[in-house]
């Protein structure tokens, strides 16, 4: 008999989920759907993601909930419209052979109208983040006082996004008499004190020792130069051929110049970070599972609630700044019981940070040899030899072609053929890697630390005019921007001529531009508070930034730039207010000191 059926999951529910290649309960599932199938308990589970814990929760309501109502009965919490469409997608394909089941979900940056729509015409289980769900309530447009079941999910990072509060407020919305079922990958004391707060003797359950990473996830670390990281890094990606990964970085900036500097060394690359519109950001997502992108480079708050299965290698390019965020940056990998490899790129100061995190995940990492060219050279050649023997062969199309192929090729034997189609990648690399030192620390430090000679990717040295600081702004050439508007708009925000300004360089999403250092506080200044076409405007010295350092910027204290009108620039407004929080990732940007990411 199937398991869960001994579970007591209906046969529609079954067949719809074995469907979905569920055959047997994951661990958490185990142990957690017997618990919450009662409906008598409320429930803390200590789970990462990738466990299957939507199942966990969602199979028990599928069973709780009395489908001929048609008003909200339970509520999902989760911390990101990744999390809460991917939960809300899941509950749909349970229910797929169930009458009935309405599921909404409910997430900022999305037409409101739309959830409205499907609210009024009446849902059992609401899927929510938190920012758009309040907004939701103080329209008056949900009625949760038939509420019997409030699932937190990811809890712990639902608080480290600063939802405290807005929960608070949601949950004084739901009545008395509920369950609350909490699922959380840590248990700091703030998600403690809202099992205390809010339930009463729940239920705890742990899958895998407390605060542990997945057991599928081997973690391995590099030693390195901070200044051969970015060629060390490159090695790693050369040397894992079958690379499908998700590369950490610590500030917008840097993961901006690291997947342009992998574009430029030919990689398949593209970044993901708090200063992408929401269109944006599905565009990149979109590309990252249709596996057109091999490497996503993204900052901690952008990939949350990233599920994506089949993450080979998680890189920790910068470790995290909160030793608890690598514990979400490694569940990223080893999905739904696939085995992958979280790696950190650190110097030899930087190994102190390694043993605590050790001590958080409760597992040893494996320190690693970045590989050797001779290595790469060979791992790339074997992997290219397997392609070809692999190769699937279009008989027909290729036939007519074959004699003069053949012809082409007498002179050969099958010795020489293979030789010769071995070099044509073989020059490359030979030629790529001339020259290319050892780049592990110890080996550096024994070679007087040897230049990076030949190694492509070379991290081009910006020579910054005299006189003048190069800094960043998060306006491009996607904003339509040409060099003059650029011009324009910094003399203009700023109050400075166009003498003031040096070498504008135009990126993408991004700009860099000189500035005589005597004007720079007139430029923090002059964008202060700023948006564009409703993104925060944000100013930042360029190097400072990129190597994670103190943010400058005139005061913080939510001054207004002065004489503050809208403006209209090719189509775009710039608007010299503070932004509302309604825009654009207004859920996930609540507090200005989280801008850098
Ligand atoms: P979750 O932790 O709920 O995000 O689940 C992670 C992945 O595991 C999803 O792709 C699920 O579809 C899959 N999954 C969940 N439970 C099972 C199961 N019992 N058997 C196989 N796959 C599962």
């Amino acid at each position: 008999m199937n398991p869960f059926l001994d579970l007591g999951i209906r046969h529609e529910v079954v067949n719809a989920i074995t469907e979905m290649g569920f055959e047997k309960p994951s661990p958490i599932q185990e142990k957690a759907i017997p618990v919450l199938m009662t409906g008598n308990d409320d429930f803390v589970g200590l789970a990462q993601t990738g466990t299957g814990k939507t199942a966990a929760f969602g199979l028990p309501l599928l069973e709780l909930i009395d489908f001929t109502q048609k008003h909200p009965q339970a509520l999902v919490l989760c911390p990101t419209r990744e999390l809460c469409l991917q939960i809300a997608k899941d509950l749909e394909k349970y229910a797929k052979y169930m009458d009935d089941v309405h599921v909404v979900a409910v997430y900022g940056g999305a037409n409101i109208s739309d959830q409205l729509r499907q609210i009024r015409r009446g849902v059992q289980i609401v899927v929510a983040t938190p920012g758009r769900m309040l907004d939701i309530i103080g329209r008056k447009a949900i009625d949760f006082s038939n509420v019997k079941y409030v699932v937190l999910d990811e809890a712990d990072e639902m608080l480290n996004m600063g939802f405290q509060e807005d929960i608070n407020n949601i949950l004084s919305e739901t009545p008395e008499i509920k369950k609350t079922w909490l699922f959380s990958a840590t248990m700091p004391k703030e998600v403690r004190r809202i099992a205390q707060n809010y339930m009463t003797n729940p239920q705890e359950l742990t899958v895998g020792t407390k605060n542990t990473g997945n057991e599928n996830i081997e973690h391995h670390y590099y030693v390195i130069k901070a200044r051969d990281k970015y060629a060390a890094f490159k090695r790693i990606v050369d040397y894992s051929t079958d690379i499908f990964g998700i590369v950490f970085c610590r500030t917008k900036i840097e993961t901006q110049e690291i997947a342009e500097a992998l574009v430029r060394d030919g990689y398949n690359a593209d970044s993901l970070h708090g200063d992408l519109s929401q269109q944006q950001r599905d565009k990149v997502m979109k590309r990252y599972r249709d596996r057109s992108l091999q490497l996503l480079i993204a900052t901690d708050v952008a990939a949350r609630g990233i599920d994506v299965n089949d993450v080979t290698h998680v890189i920790n390019f910068s470790l995290p700044d909160e030793v608890e965020n690598y514990t979400h940056r490694s569940g990223r990998t080893a999905r739904a019981g696939k085995t992958g490899i979280s790696l950190s790129l650190v110097n030899v100061k930087e190994i102190g940070k390694i043993r605590r995190i050790e001590k958080i995940i409760g597992k040893q990492f494996e320190k690693k040899q970045i590989p050797q060219a001779t290595e790469v050279i060979e791992k790339q050649l074997l992997a290219m030899m397997n392609k070809i023997h692999n190769v699937e062969i279009n008989e027909e199309k290729i036939t007519p072609y074959l004699p003069s192929i053949m012809e082409s090729m007498q002179d050969l034997s099958k010795e020489d053929i293979i030789k010769r189609f071995a070099s044509l990648e073989f020059n490359r690399f030979l030629d790529y890697y001339q020259n290319a030192p050892d780049l592990n620390a110890d080996a550096r430090e024994r070679d007087g630390d040897r230049g990076e000679r030949g190694e492509r990717g070379e991290r081009r040295e910006r020579s910054v005019s005299k006189g003048f600081t190069r800094l960043f702004i998060n306006l491009g050439s996607v904003d339509e921007f040409s060099r003059g508007d650029m011009l324009g708009l910094i003399c203009d925000a700023a109050n400075i001529s166009g003498k003031s300004v040096g070498k504008i360089d135009m990126k993408g999403v991004f700009t860099f531009f000189e500035v005589q250092d005597a004007d720079v506080k007139k430029v923090f200044d002059g964008f202060q508070g700023t948006e564009y076409n409703g993104r925060a405007v944000r100013v930042e010295v360029s190097g400072e930034e990129s190597r994670g350092g103190a943010r400058r910027g005139g005061d913080s204290g939510g001054r207004r730039r002065s004489g503050g009108g809208d403006r209209d620039r090719k189509g775009g407004s710039f608007r010299g207010d503070r932004r509302s929080s309604g825009g654009f990732g207004g859920e996930r940007r609540r507090s200005a000191s989280r801008s850098k990411y």
